[in-house]
């Protein structure tokens, strides 16, 4: 089995091929037809095990065809002083929680090699980065963002900058990291937060160990699991 044969967008294969993947590894295969069916996610993932294009290929491929349609809006073009334009919010499509600044950045760098030449733009927030740098980026749109829990919980409590009104997906990554960090009840609200708008949100949750408090956190709010890898 390779890429190939995996029923990807040809922009997406060109994409994969260009990161120089050409067989997946043994999570991809499991997570690409799962995310492609339309299922929620539960996965047993170390780091290592290409489990960030596990979800972000199939995720991206997913909302490409709907792309133009979906896309965040683009700055308004209205200027209403000194011809500078009011600012768009972000509505991004996919959030993606990661624990820590570096692995955000990693996960960036992933999304940016996957949204190439896509209409979807990545977008990047960490707690101690600097917060007007990092809304600027928002208010540029964004369709794919990439955020720690607490900096991504403050920026939700700033409507006119970022709400997950249009959210379809939410990937919850080394979930057991952050809720041994204390960051419950901030994940808690991230995946409750955007379900007002249309309630057809996929869940995914990735995690190298299973302890009860990650098994409470999928039970509480992921609504079918479908793939469990040892
Ligand atoms: P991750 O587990 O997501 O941190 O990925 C670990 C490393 O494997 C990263 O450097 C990826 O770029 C790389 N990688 C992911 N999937 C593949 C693949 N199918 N073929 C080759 N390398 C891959």
């Amino acid at each position: 089995a390779d890429f190939e044969k995996a029923g990807l967008h040809p922009v997406m294969l060109k994409n994969v091929q260009l990161a120089g993947y050409t067989v997946p590894t043994p999570i991809q295969r499991y997570c690409l037809p799962a995310i492609r069916a339309g299922y929620d996610v539960i996965a047993v993932a170390q780091t290592g095990s290409g489990k960030t294009a596990a979800y972000m290929i199939p995720i991206l491929n997913k909302l490409m065809g709907k792309a133009k349609k979906l896309a965040a809006p683009r700055p308004n073009p209205t200027t209403y002083r000194d011809g500078i334009d009011a600012p768009a919010r972000a509505e991004p499509l996919v959030v993606i929680v990661i624990p820590s600044r570096e692995l955000a950045v990693q996960v960036f760098n992933e999304a940016r090699k996957f949204c190439y030449r896509t209409m979807l733009r990545p977008c990047v927030v960490y707690g101690g980065g600097p917060w007007r740098d990092q809304q600027r980026q928002l208010q540029k749109g964004c369709d794919v963002l990439i955020a720690t829990p607490g900096r991504l919980t403050h920026f939700m409590d700033e409507p006119e900058i970022l709400t997950l009104r249009r959210l379809r997906y939410l990937v919850i990554d080394e979930a057991d990291e952050m809720l041994q960090d204390d960051w419950k009840e901030e994940l808690d609200k991230i995946m409750s937060g955007g379900e007002q708008e249309e309630g057809n949100i996929n869940y995914m949750l990735f995690s190298a160990t299973f302890p009860k408090a990650a098994r409470d956190l999928a039970k509480t709010h992921l609504a079918e699991t479908h793939v469990r890898l040892r």
